[in-house]
C-alpha cells in the first residue's frame, strides 16, 4: 500500500499532488510516488541543499542511478519543466532531459554526469555519501566531479523558468561518464530521435569557472595476437606471439617519439602533440613453449585536428606489411585481432565561436585553457554541438578520498548561470 506512510501524506500535502484516483494509470501512479517519495526540500532549495540530496545518492558508474534521476525529474515536473528520460540498454541507468522555456529546436544545454568513480579502497575520513561542510568547503563524493555543477542547475532551474525565455534552455543529466561516455551517446541519439536539439552547450566540469574551449581526443585499442604453439627448441616450427607482439609495441614506442619531434602541435595543451602509448603486454605461459596469444592495450590522445583513425590505420598497415609476412610464412591461421574499447572525440571550439564569446563575457576570464582530460563535450561536438567546458570546483579534488568542492565555487557558478542564461535566452 503505497498510501499509508505519513512521509508519503506530508511530501502530498508540501507538493498538493494526490494519488491518481484512476486504477490502471500506471504513468500517473509512477509520477505520483515518485514526487511523494522525493525527500523534503525547501521552495527554494540552495546548491548546497540539492548536492547534500545529490551526494546521498551511491551513483558509482556500476550502480542504477534512477532513484537519482527520479528525484531530479520529480523536482523539475515539480516546477511544471518538461522532462525526458532515456535509458541504457539494460534499463539499469537513464539521461534525465529537461527544456524549460519554449519546446522548439535550438537553445543552450547545460550537461553535466552524475556518475561518479567509486570511492573503494580510498581512505574517506568521513562518509563519502553523507555531505560534510567544514572550513567553506563540502566533502562528498561527487561534490566536485560533478554533482556540484548539477546542483547548481536544478537549484537555478525555477529562477530560469520564472525568466521571460525566448530561447529554451536544456539540462543534461547523463550516465557513464566516467566510464564509457555511452549516457552521452545515447543522449545524442535520443535528440537526433526527439528533434530537440540544442544550438551549443555547456558542460560543467570541474575548470574553477576558468572557460575551457579543447581537449585532446582518445582512442584506446586491445590487441591480440594468435601464434601457434610448439616447442621452444624449434622456434621455427611454431610462431611467436611474444615476438610479433612486441615488434608492433616497438612500433608504438617509435611513434610516440616520431609524433613528439614533428607534430602536429596545437599550443595550449601539455604535451602540445598526440601521445601514443602501450599500457599492458601479457603473453605466454611457460619459457620452453613457443607463446601461442599475447595481448596488449595501446592508447593515442590526440590533439585536435589530428586524425586519430589514420593513425591506427597505419599501425595496421604496419602489422600487415611488416608482422603478418612472416607469421603466415608458418601458420596462415595466426594474426592480430583489434578492439576499439574506448572511443572520445577531442572538442575543439574556435576562438573567435560565440559561444566562446559568450562564456567569456559571462565569467569575465580571458584565459581559453585546453586540458588534456577528456569530456562529454567531444560526444557532443561530434554530434554537431558545439561545446564548451566550464564549471566549479578544481579537477585536482576530482576522484580523490575525501573529495571537496569549495562554497565560493558553487556560489560563483549560482550566478554564472543565471547571467549566462540572461545573456543568451532572454
Ligand atoms: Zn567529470
Amino acid at each position: 500500500m503505497f498510501a499509508t506512510s505519513a512521509a508519503c501524506y506530508l511530501h502530498q500535502a508540501q507538493y498538493g499532488i494526490r494519488a491518481p484516483q484512476v486504477a490502471g494509470d500506471a504513468q500517473a501512479y509512477r509520477l505520483w510516488k515518485m514526487i511523494s517519495e522525493l525527500p523534503p526540500l525547501s521552495d527554494h532549495p540552495t546548491t548546497t541543499e540539492m548536492l547534500r540530496h545529490l551526494v546521498s545518492f551511491d551513483t558509482t558508474s556500476r550502480n542504477s542511478n534512477l532513484a537519482l534521476i527520479d528525484f531530479a525529474e520529480a523536482w523539475l515536473r515539480r516546477n511544471r519543466i518538461f522532462t525526458r528520460r532515456c535509458f541504457s540498454p539494460d534499463g539499469a541507468k537513464a539521461n534525465l532531459h529537461a527544456i524549460i522555456g519554449p519546446q522548439i529546436q535550438g537553445g543552450l544545454a547545460l550537461s553535466g554526469h552524475v556518475d561518479t568513480v567509486p570511492v573503494d579502497g580510498q581512505a574517506w575520513t568521513s562518509d563519502p555519501f553523507v555531505l560534510r561542510q567544514t572550513d567553506g568547503r563540502l566533502y562528498g563524493r561527487g561534490t566536485c566531479d560533478m554533482k556540484g555543477f548539477v546542483a547548481a542547475c536544478l537549484a537555478a532551474a525555477p529562477d530560469i523558468a520564472a525568466m521571460p525565455l525566448s530561447r529554451p534552455v536544456h539540462l543534461f543529466i547523463t550516465y557513464d561518464e566516467e566510464t564509457t561516455m555511452a549516457g552521452a551517446r545515447r543522449l545524442m541519439d535520443d535528440i537526433a530521435e526527439s528533434g530537440l536539439r540544442p544550438d551549443i552547450c555547456l558542460v560543467g566540469e570541474p575548470s574553477l569557472m576558468q572557460p575551457i574551449l579543447a581537449h585532446k581526443g582518445r582512442i584506446a585499442v586491445k590487441v591480440t595476437v594468435r601464434g601457434s604453439p610448439g616447442h621452444s627448441s624449434e622456434p621455427g616450427r611454431g610462431v611467436n606471439a611474444v615476438h610479433a607482439a612486441a615488434e608492433a609495441v616497438a612500433y608504438m614506442a617509435a611513434e610516440a617519439r616520431r609524433i613528439a619531434r614533428d607534430g602536429p602541435f596545437v599550443d595550449g595543451f601539455d604535451p602540445p602533440y598526440t601521445t601514443a602509448h602501450v599500457g599492458t603486454l601479457a603473453g605466454g605461459t611457460i619459457l620452453n613453449i613457443i607463446p601461442e596469444s599475447a595481448e596488449f592495450v595501446m592508447e593515442w590522445r590526440f590533439v585536435p585536428g589530428h586524425d586519430a583513425d589514420a593513425e591506427f590505420a597505419k599501425f595496421r598497415a604496419y602489422v600487415e606489411q611488416t608482422i603478418l609476412p612472416w607469421m603466415h610464412d608458418v601458420d596462415p591461421d595466426t594474426g592480430f585481432s583489434y578492439e576499439v574499447v574506448g572511443f572520445l572525440p577531442g572538442m575543439g571550439l574556435p576562438e573567435d565561436h560565440a559561444l566562446a564569446a559568450l562564456v567569456k563575457q559571462t565569467t569575465g576570464s580571458n584565459s581559453t585553457g585546453k586540458v588534456s582530460y577528456g569530456t562529454e563535450g567531444g560526444v557532443y561536438e561530434a554530434a554537431g554541438i558545439p561545446s564548451i567546458v566550464c564549471g566549479p570546483g578544481s579537477i585536482q579534488q576530482a576522484h580523490k578520498p575525501d573529495e571537496w568542492i569549495e562554497i565560493a565555487q558553487l556560489d560563483a557558478c549560482d550566478a554564472f548561470i543565471r547571467s549566462l542564461v540572461a545573456r543568451y535566452a532572454t
